[in-house]
């Protein structure tokens, strides 16, 4: 049996009712902060994550899903066939009477020209068996073994190449493209808004709803394909991209959301990861402090005290915590500017009645984050506790090589979300209000008519099948949570008015065609 691929899902009804729930609930609520949807492709070029998210993070270093777009040799054929006018014009001419059919490319492929295969030449071993075959199947032409110029050939390669009449020939070949299954979607945006010039709208407010992918270890409430509701503002700073308002508005829009789907016991953990000038010195700083300690913390954390100290912050590993509390934060190294903004946002939130609390540990793991970063975390969730996750990254646009273009986002884990909701599936589902029961053989037409009625009026309408015997209709009708059942029988047919049962109470009436809306709506 062929089983989802570990780490993925699938999702079935009834929980998709919840889903879709959640989905209508959080639209709705975008909508009065005035966001609008964008739909970014769910892959992009690797080095989008790698320039956006970071070299160094967990998700680009060990967790992205990445490959080589199109077979390798195909990709390489093309790129020998694009250019091969241009760099043999001369020599293509003399070559072309016997011209060779074993083109190789080295490195680590391989790619067939003028259908015959060519061995894969890596090692001298290769090339003289190469050779060897070479002059048995051809006699008469000289070897020519084309390398690509990415592909440093060794010295002693080249003599043993000459040695044994092998023509080196060096070709320009584009490698092929690297693409990656997003991990996160924000780099996506910020990559369209560049792409689209969107900060002539000035400033951006956005939506996106998606799956990414991250190759975790797989536990309860993570994934490896998993689901992100998340927003952006973005925008020129002319436009107030920059302003505390709108990480107070932000913040302000989730709590709404996370209370309007009646999850109310969240926390709001909020910090100030400062600007990377701030993070110079705190950097520094951490380093020294880590230094005489990092020997005795866990491997990733002995990586990330040289790699990127800041991380560290981000550890779980219990032993490590009494080293971790000891380090010098964040927050004793911002800047005047990045202190009052960070002010500002905590008396909006106060204003406007929004719980927090300040949490100088916070870092996220995501290395555009600048100044506002934050978490909602729900206790219900176990050790997988963060509901959402999102921060500031004023300078990602840059770093992508777009203008100036503040930000402020953030991604809800859709997965935990619907895990922490209240409500089951079965409160949101919507189940038939009517169960149509063709009964006796031909009135798959007429029921199927009346069905048709009922649906243009909004009516959720289950259609069963005349070969079905009345007590069959009742079990469908039953099972599949049906409010009503209504007969669809000759003399239902001749008179226009059709029996209806209300499958809870078992009453029946008969009921004239123009009234059965009213009726079963009631
Ligand atoms: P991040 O993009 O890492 O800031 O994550 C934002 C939110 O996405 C987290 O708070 C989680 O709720 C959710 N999330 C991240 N990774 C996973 C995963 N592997 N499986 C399920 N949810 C995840």
């Amino acid at each position: 049996m062929i089983k989802a691929v570990r780490g993925t899902r699938d999702l079935l009804p009834p929980e998709t009712a919840l889903w879709n729930f959640v989905e209508a609930a959080v639209r709705d609520v975008f909508r009065a902060y005035n966001f609008q949807e964008i739909r970014t492709p769910i892959f992009e070029a690797t080095e989008l994550f790698a320039r956006g998210v970071g070299e160094e993070t967990d998700i680009v270093a060990k967790e992205m899903y990445t490959w080589e777009d199109a077979k390798p040799e195909e990709q390489m054929a093309n790129g020998w066939l694009r250019r091969q006018s241009l760099i043999f014009r001369n020599a293509l001419p003399s070559l072309s009477k016997d011209r060779p059919r074993w083109v190789v490319e080295t490195r680590d492929t391989v790619f067939p020209l003028e259908a015959e295969i060519a061995p894969r030449i890596t090692t001298l071993e290769r090339l003289q068996s190469f050779s060897r075959l070479a002059r048995e199947v051809r006699p008469n032409v000289r070897p020519l073994l084309l390398h690509s110029t990415d592909f440093a050939i060794g010295e002693q390669f080249r003599v043993e190449a000459e040695r044994l009449g092998v023509e080196l020939v060096g070709i320009e070949v584009d490698p092929p493209q690297r693409l990656t299954l997003r991990p996160e979607n924000t780099a996506g945006v910020v990559r369209a808004y560049i792409e689209h010039k969107l900060w002539d709208r000035g400033l951006n407010k956005l939506y996106y709803i998606g799956p990414q992918f991250r190759r975790e270890r797989p536990q309860k409430g993570r994934y490896r394909q998993f689901y992100q509701i998340g927003a952006e503002v973005i925008g020129p700073a002319s436009a107030g991209s920059e302003s505390p308002a709108r990480d107070a508005e932000v913040l302000e829009m989730l709590a709404t959301l996370l209370d309007r789907l009646g999850i109310t016991d969240w926390n709001l953990e909020l910090n100030s990861v400062g600007t990377p000038a701030d993070r110079v010195q705190f950097n520094e700083a951490l380093r020294k402090a880590l230094d005489p300690v990092k020997e005795k913390m866990c491997g990733d954390c002995q990586r990330r005290a040289v790699t990127n100290p800041l991380r560290v912050f981000d550890c779980k590993v219990p032993e490590d915590q009494p080293i971790i509390e000891t380090l010098p934060r964040i927050t004793q190294f911002l800047g005047e500017d990045s202190r009052k903004h960070f002010d500002a946002v905590q008396d909006i939130l106060r204003s406007v009645g929004v719980e927090f609390h300040t949490n100088d540990r916070l870092v996220r793991g995501l290395d555009y984050y600048t100044r506002t970063a934050f978490e909602f975390t729900h206790g219900a969730l176990g050790a997988q506790n963060a509901i959402l996750g999102g921060g500031r990254y004023d300078g990602l646009s840059e770093a992508l090589g777009g203008p100036s273009a503040p930000g402020i986002g953030f991604a809800i884990g859709e997965d935990r979300l619907v895990m922490s909701l209240k409500e089951t599936a079965e409160s949101v589902l919507r189940r038939p209000d009517v169960y149509v029961a063709p009964l006796g053989a031909g009135m798959n037409g007429e029921a199927a008519r009346l069905a048709r009625e009922l649906r243009r009026h909004d009516m959720v309408v289950e259609l069963g099948d005349d070969g079905f015997r009345l007590k069959k209709s009742f079990e469908a009708a039953t099972k599949a949570g049906a409010k009503y059942i209504l007969i669809v029988g000759e003399n239902e047919v001749k008179t226009d008015a059709f029996a209806l049962k209300n499958l809870a109470t078992g009453e029946q009436v008969s009921v004239p065609r123009a009234e059965l809306v009213q009726k079963i709506r009631a």
